[in-house]
């Protein structure tokens, strides 16, 4: 590993086995927790949520690129959110052949046509990049995408870096444990929150958590809310509705879970996100602000923040109907392991690699379904050696590729942007086998940069 734990200690068998149970028990210590796959609905078994033996060695200028691009980030989805017109031409084609898509645009243009209840807007948003390595060995900084719903793991990852920093010092890394950063996206995350509530301006209203159906994943959404319980008492008219669920169809289960949500989005509580920030969250507008002259648009007098958000984009192309969608196609036909083709669906595991692009693209080139996808360079991140921890997984030394998040928070009263900040970060590993999925489909694995 490059500047990162010596090999002497990697290849130690008897060493690793040793480190994994110190390991393990110092997550268990820090509340870095899971409920179990079995029983995902109670607290009487629970688990160390999976995370990397080590932290991973991250250049400190792209991991500081990131997160001073953040706050940029989090103007340009509340620029997207308040821009109509710009959304109905990005999302067109999408939700001509795309129902889930459709059916929030729906709700989105009966909120305008009503007028938004509530003027206070609030945004918890976490921009994922990886770092592309070039010809040279440097690497470059691309995101992957933005998520304007449900972002998670700022609750664990608050508390990641005291598991690294011991399981560091057990085996005589002192140095390194002392490269490892706080991070507290949860206290931010939480701030944000708080502020949204004050705002709302009632003593008596309350913060609402919606959540899913089956909760593992609770202790991460405990974080925040420990952090608001400091605050404040519980009673009944909601101030702020923060959604961790319904960011996929299968979330709405009915025709009444749609009606709920219309009835949130109508409502005057503060929503994060709102629909309109919903959609800017979408991989379709994520392509469409890479074409020339649309990030112009949004910052006409600011060339600076325009290159500095330009700078993290990776090659996205449009699968409109027209001779630009012709050349995607035709160029994802002739060399389909140079990308990924995406359609509008988030949680991991929805993204279609290598030759699975081409049966899925002979299947619907003709057709307008084929807007209902983006295609997007796929990024090489330099492989590096680490111990994926999990439960009952085994113990073995794996090619792993990370991807690096950062936390943003911003308020919004009417024209006011009350706060705007990067809150901390995130740093998700996962076995090279894998193309796709997070922490939640089982694929990736918590873990923390190794600044070098
Ligand atoms: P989701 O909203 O489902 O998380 P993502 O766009 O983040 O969708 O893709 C899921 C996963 O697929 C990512 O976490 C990453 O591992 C992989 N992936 C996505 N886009 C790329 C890309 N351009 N290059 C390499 N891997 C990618
Ligand atoms: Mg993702
Ligand atoms: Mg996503």
């Amino acid at each position: 590993m490059a500047q990162g734990i010596p090999d002497k200690i990697m290849s130690n068998t008897t060493l690793i086995k040793d480190l994994a149970d110190v390991a393990k028990d110092a997550a268990l210590l820090q509340g870095v927790l899971m409920r179990i796959h079995e029983t995902p609905n109670s607290s009487e078994l629970v688990t160390y949520a999976p995370f990397t033996l080590f932290p991973t060695p991250v250049p400190k200028a792209v991991f500081f690129q990131a997160l001073a691009v953040q706050t940029h980030y989090n103007t340009l989805v509340d620029k997207i959110s308040q821009d109509p017109d710009f959304l109905e031409e990005a999302l067109a084609s999408t939700i001509a052949v795309d129902d889930f898509t459709a059916r929030l645009f729906r709700i989105h243009q009966q909120i305008l046509k009503e007028g938004r209840s509530q003027s206070i807007v609030l945004g918890l948003n976490r921009s994922d990049y990886m770092l592309d390595q070039g010809d040279d060995g440097s690497s470059s900084l691309k995101q992957i995408e933005i998520n304007t719903f449900a972002a998670s793991f700022g609750g664990l990852s608050s508390r990641t870096p005291d598991v690294h920093r011991h399981v560091l010092k057990v085996a005589g890394q002192l140095e390194e444990s002392r490269r490892i950063l706080d991070n507290n996206p949860a206290a931010g995350l939480a701030k944000a929150v708080a502020k949204a509530w004050e705002l709302y301006g009632s003593e008596r209203a309350v913060v609402m958590f919606l959540v899913e159906e089956g909760q593992r994943n609770i202790f991460d959404q405990r974080y925040i809310e420990n952090e608001l319980w400091k605050r404040y008492a519980d009673d009944q008219e909601v101030a702020v509705v923060y959604f961790r669920n319904g960011y996929m169809p299968e979330n709405y289960i009915s025709e009444k879970t749609w009606d709920a949500r219309l009835l949130m989005e109508r409502s005057l509580a503060v929503k994060c996100p709102d629909i309109s920030t919903h959609l800017a969250g979408t991989k379709k507008v994520q392509q469409v602000l890479a074409s020339p002259g649309v990030l112009e648009k949004f910052f006409p007098d600011q060339p600076q923040i325009v290159e500095q958000i330009r700078a993290t984009f990776a090659g996205l192309y449009t699968l409109d109907m027209g001779p630009e969608g012709e050349k995607t196609v035709a160029m994802a036909l002739a060399a389909p392991d140079r990308f990924v083709l995406k359609p509008q669906r988030e949680g991991g595991g929805n993204n279609i690699y290598g030759s699975e692009i081409c049966q899925v693209l002979q299947g619907v080139k003709e057709s307008t379904e084929r807007m209902a996808y983006i295609l997007m360079d796929k990024i090489h991140p330099n492989p590096v050696q680490n111990y994926l921890l999990r439960r009952d997984g085994p113990l073995k030394i794996s090619n792993c590729l990370s991807e690096l998040g950062v936390f943003g928070t911003y308020v919004r009263q009417g024209k006011d942007m009350v706060m705007n900040e990067c809150v901390g970060h995130l740093l998700r590993t996962k076995s090279s086998e894998h193309s796709d999925g997070g922490v939640a489909a089982g694929v990736a694995v918590l873990d923390n940069p190794l600044l070098v």
